[in-house]
């Protein structure tokens, strides 16, 4: 038994305002940032609170500034042509399998062409990786410090993704290396989430290589060590859907209703697939070699290969 209608003081110094981040608690409202409502993108319908923000607010807040002289946007299109994928660009970011953590470095420096070069501007600055040639958005994709590992990186996704019409998916070039653009002669598309990833993850190594040239002119640039831990960093990404899915297939168990991978499946591929027991992660056999690059404790844990469908 309980007094009722008994109400107990509170001091409002133990109050602490709250912030809610769409319907979850973010933080208290001293400690937290961006605040959701205070923030939001520039050009997108309705001025939305951040919390609120998803792919179409992106994608009309990427080509809204069309309208408006976009610095990014027409930038890449004066060099690379019209008839870039901003939607789906905009799509593999908001709806892939990376967190922002993954994707933020290369969306900005390059996406949005943020990157410091000192030749940007046309003054006459050796590239700091190469010493060869200036250091400018023309020489960046080509540098032959990194081009190399491009080079392979392409070679090998050219084999999961399988012609069209006798003609290789990804070429070397700006539209690719810059933007993972594929079919660019015909009709450009992006890379498919999975490979999106790695993509913005391998940029995300070499910038901080390049950061790390720009604090102290005698560091010496290491593209493989860049490559090699962007595919570390990629695998481990990967194999955390594994978990993940481990875990969804336990609680469908307790709660008894069906379970399968169909959905995360459908990002993963071609690079990896979960089986519906998620016993193990297997991968494609291109991928084998990622792994072994990557260091040994990835290595040792893969299973036989699978081959996609496709
Ligand atoms: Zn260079």
């Amino acid at each position: 038994m309980i007094p009722r209608e008994i109400w107990k003081t509170l001091h409002i110094d133990y109050f602490a305002p709250l912030t809610k981040w769409g319907k979850g608690i973010m933080g208290r409202t001293n400690r937290v940032y961006p605040h959701p409502n205070q923030w939001t993108f520039e050009n997108t319908p309705g001025r939305k609170p951040l919390d609120q923000i998803g792919v179409n607010e992106i994608y009309r807040a990427l080509t809204a500034t069309k309208r408006t002289a976009p610095n990014c946007m027409q930038n890449w299109e004066k060099r690379l042509g019209p008839g870039i994928p901003w939607r789906a660009i905009a799509e593999n970011i908001t709806k892939g399998l990376g967190t922002n953590r993954d994707t933020s470095s290369w969306f900005k420096n390059i996406l949005h062409r943020a990157l410091y070069l000192k030749g940007k501007g046309g003054q006459k600055a050796a590239c700091s990786a190469c010493y060869q040639e200036n250091e400018d958005w023309i020489h960046l994709w080509r540098c032959p410090i990194w081009a190399r590992h491009w080079e392979i990186i392409i070679e090998d996704i050219n084999k999961m993704l399988p012609p069209i019409q006798g003609t290789e998916r990804v070429k070397v070039g700006p539209d690719f290396i810059y933007l993972g653009i594929i079919d660019e002669d015909t009709t450009p598309h992006v890379l498919p989430s999975s490979l999106a990833l790695l993509h913005a993850i391998i940029w995300k190594y070499v910038i901080m290589e390049l950061y790390k040239v720009s604090q102290n002119e005698y560091y010496k640039v290491s593209a493989n060590e860049a490559f090699r831990k962007a595919l570390r960093r990629y695998t481990t990404r990967i194999r955390a859907n594994l978990r993940k899915a481990q875990k969804a297939r336990a609680r469908s168990i307790h709660q008894e209703y069906d379970h399968n991978n169909d959905l995360i499946n459908k990002k993963l591929q071609p690079v990896a697939h979960i089986d519906d027991e998620c016993e193990e992660i297997e991968w494609h056999p291109v991928v084998h070699r990622w792994l072994a690059l990557a260091g040994a404790e990835e290595h040792e844990t893969i299973t036989p290969t699978f081959t996609p469908e496709w």
